[in-house]
């Protein structure tokens, strides 16, 4: 488990791997399941292939498994101390991404999904609201809920329909999404309607229709300002204090859409998630070689960059999640799964 005390965080990323069951589909067309977790930590993909992680989650783990190894509260904690702390999820489409974020889609209008199945985000939410009650100073919460699909910003709480947003950067704030809808809410209740307000917008959004979910990186942020600002930690000396936020992010499915046969909108897509998955995937690795510490990170390669810098630089935690398939099928696109992840640690 990761949870540990809520000191600063001592690495700046930290890798969980999580394998889902076989679905019923892969156990179906006989497929066979290849990989076996030996220990908390290893995952064993074949007899010469093993891949250590922070965490290794099997198939039989369950949502609130994942949430406590994940170690989020602490991620809160420091999100309420004035850190930038960001949650993603990385894999091929169909790996449990979105599951393990925000648990399965509800089975039919106003069948509500179990508790038990409530995702990270849910059960993050759940606990920060109840923390902040019990904080001495009043807290400000807000939310907002993007995607990035083909390198654009569009609003998923937008009140009109959601029009390209560009993405500006000013000494005080770093980068920000210019106009994007920050919307306050006190409730649980109130912070879910804007994450089912923003998932079905998602889901139904694009002229691909269900595919456009696993073609776009969507990050809902939460930004926690104290009112009487004693809590939050000034940044520099002599500098105002600035709040904390904890982000969560659906990446784009990681695998290589390789369009033969389509051109246009398909390739488009394909190249712009391929390059922003590589260019997180690059200043990760930057950030994380001691001999480059000061050196420039490219986060101007792409708008998922922009939008993570502060998470993954300065004052900020990152988790990562990846997530992967057990089935024989899957097997190349899991080991560029493990391998991208394993580079992030
Ligand atoms: P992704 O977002 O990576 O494309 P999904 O989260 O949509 O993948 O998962 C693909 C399918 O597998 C969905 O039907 C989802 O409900 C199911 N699934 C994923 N992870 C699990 C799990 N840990 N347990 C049970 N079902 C899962
Ligand atoms: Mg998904």
């Amino acid at each position: 488990s990761l949870e540990q005390g809520p000191e600063g965080p001592e690495t700046p990323i930290q890798v969980v791997l999580r394998v889902r069951p076989m679905s019923t589909a892969e156990l179906r067309r006989g497929e066979q399941s290849v990989l076996h977790c030996s220990g908390t930590r290893t995952l064993q993909g074949g007899p010469e292939v093993a891949f250590r992680f922070g965490a290794v989650l099997d198939g039989a783990r369950t949502q609130e498994d994942v949430f406590r190894a994940c170690g989020v509260r602490r991620l809160g904690e420091l999100a309420l101390r004035g850190f930038s702390c960001t949650v993603f999820t990385f894999g091929q489409t169909g790996s449990g991404k979105t599951y393990t974020l925000t648990g399965p889609p509800p089975q039919g209008e106003g069948v509500p999904v179990p508790p038990s199945l409530a995702g990270i985000m849910q059960r993050t939410f759940t606990w920060l609201l109840d923390r902040v009650q019990h904080l001495p100073a009043p807290v400000t919460l807000r939310a907002s809920y993007l995607e990035i699909y083909n390198d654009q910003v569009r609003d998923l709480l937008s009140l009109g329909s959601p029009r390209p947003l560009p993405v500006r950067w000013n000494k005080t704030r770093g980068f920000y999404v210019e106009q994007l809808r920050v919307v306050e809410f006190s409730s649980l209740e109130a912070l879910m309607e804007l994450l089912q307000m923003g998932l079905s917008r998602r889901r139904s959004s694009a002229h691909t229709l269900n595919q456009a979910s696993s073609r776009s990186h969507a990050l809902l942020t939460v930004y926690i300002s104290c009112r009487t600002a004693q809590q939050m930690p000034p940044v520099g000396p002599g500098e105002p204090p600035v709040g904390g936020k904890l982000c969560f992010v659906d990446l784009a499915g990681s695998e290589k859409v390789t369009a033969t046969g389509s051109r246009g909108e398909l390739m488009l897509e394909a190249n712009s998630i391929n390059r922003s998955l590589l260019a997180l995937g690059h200043c990760i690795s930057l950030l994380l070689d001691p001999q480059r510490k000061q050196s420039h990170i490219p986060f101007r390669d792409s708008k998922l960059t922009k939008l993570l810098a502060d998470s993954l630089g300065g004052r900020g935690v990152t988790l990562m999640v990846a997530c992967v398939s057990p089935s024989a099928q899957c097997l190349p696109e899991t080991l560029s799964t493990l391998r991208y992840a394993s580079r992030a640690q």
